[in-house]
């Protein structure tokens, strides 16, 4: 079988059998990957430990016929130690780590900015430097852009017109002006939409000095906008599978 060495964040694992386990990867050259790793659920895996969610690991792994097998596992970062006993952090990792693999969608294409994005947020989640509400709002906003589904927070959606604006709609992109207002659009105050740009941009000095009680409606918006795109993602799949 031919080899390939890769980088790769663990996004999930699932048994396979009675001792080995499908772990699903976002690597850096290949994007996402499921590949098998035999043996690891026994105790004296050489690399059992090594492929847990959450983990930046450097693999060698076998192109197989149908899925490719781990046969080499390193840790580069074990950031599963410091974000699993954190109730936050790990809420907000395990969100990180879903969305990547639901944005993602395909096998095998890569995705390179996806994947640096992950490393780096994983990176930050773990060293508890950050709030890890604002970590995850921003890996979200930043990875629906990637994804080619940029919300915009300044000017109108619509038609463009210079902001700030006040109505938020998910379905136009982003905020509108009063002449693109339409029916159902969410409120949001001047200073939830300031932080929400300023999360978007990753411009953390910001972020940190906006009032943190504007965080939850920021998460609100957030969570509205990427329900919105995955809904519509996952119609259109199953679409292309009839
Ligand atoms: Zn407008």
């Amino acid at each position: 079988m031919p080899l390939y060495r890769d980088q790769a964040i663990v996004l999930r694992t699932q048994k396979l059998g009675e001792a080995d386990r499908i772990a699903t990867l976002l690597t850096r050259a290949n994007g996402k990957v499921r590949a098998v790793a035999k043996g690891v659920r026994r105790t004296s895996s050489r690399f059992g430990a090594r492929l847990e969610p959450f983990s930046h690991v450097d693999l060698q792994l076998a192109t197989g016929r149908t899925l490719d097998v781990v046969t080499q596992a390193e840790t580069m970062a074990p950031y599963g130690e410091a974000i699993a006993t954190d109730y936050a952090r790990y809420t907000a990792g395990t969100a990180m780590l879903e969305t990547a693999e639901r944005l993602v969608a395909e096998e095998m294409e890569p995705a390179v900015q996806q994947y640096l994005l992950l490393v780096g947020g994983l990176r930050v989640l773990a060293s508890g430097e950050r709030d890890p509400g604002l970590v995850l709002d921003s890996f979200l906003l930043r990875s629906l852009a990637i994804s080619g589904y940029a919300p915009t927070f300044d000017a109108c959606a619509r038609c463009g017109e210079p902001g700030p604006h006040r109505s938020f709609s998910a379905g136009a992109g982003g905020m509108l002006c009063s002449s693109c207002r339409i029916p159902g659009t969410a409120s949001p105050t001047p200073e939830t939409v300031e932080l929400l740009g300023a999360l978007l941009t990753g411009d953390w000095s910001t972020a940190e000095t906006i009032d943190p009680r504007f965080r939850k409606a920021a998460s609100g918006i957030v969570a509205a906008y990427l329900q919105w795109h995955l809904e519509r993602s996952l119609r259109s799949l199953v679409h292309v599978e009839r």
